[in-house]
């Protein structure tokens, strides 16, 4: 391996998502591959979470900037769509950060082909609806509890 690979993985997985700030590229899996060339350049490849998620350019210039900063001379950012990013790369810490959040996550990967409501982050019910396939950002979708009526917003994901 060349010299400063590890580095170079270990910053750019500490990135934070510039959609969900508490979660790290490294925590959702977004990062998918980082190499260092003999000559120390450093390519980065990141699967965004949403083929159309605008944040893919900014979380490409937050990769770039940290990397030079940390003194590595050349840096490329390449994006790969497939395979593409599923719930499955998200980590156990992620999940349980989402849910901290009251964004609720993704189903486990086992549950999600079965999966047809979301589980209401507020009071559990699965009495839940999706009000709009957008919510704040383009990643989000926005959905409501018809039990304790509290609107909550969903992680979307491709499944
Ligand atoms: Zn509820």
């Amino acid at each position: 391996m060349p010299a400063g690979e590890e580095l170079a993985r270990r910053l750019a997985a500490e990135v934070p998502d510039p959609e969900l700030p508490f979660l790290t590229l490294g925590d959702l899996g977004i990062l998918r591959r980082v190499e260092v060339s003999l000559a120390g350049t450093v390519r980065v490849v990141l699967t965004p979470t949403y083929s159309g998620c605008p944040a893919i350019s900014h979380m490409a210039d937050q990769v770039r900037r940290t990397l030079m900063d940390a003194g590595f001379p050349a840096v490329q950012v390449d994006t790969e769509l497939s395979p593409a990013w599923s719930t499955d790369r998200l980590g156990p810490g992620a999940r349980a950060k989402l849910e901290a959040m009251d964004i609720a996550p993704p189903p486990p990967p086992a549950a999600a082909a079965i999966a047809l409501t979301l589980k209401c982050p507020n009071c559990g019910s699965l009495h839940t609806r999706e009000l709009s396939h957008f919510g704040s950002t383009a990643c989000k979708s926005l959905w409501r509890c018809l039990e304790c009526g509290e609107p909550f917003e969903h992680f979307k994901a491709l499944r």
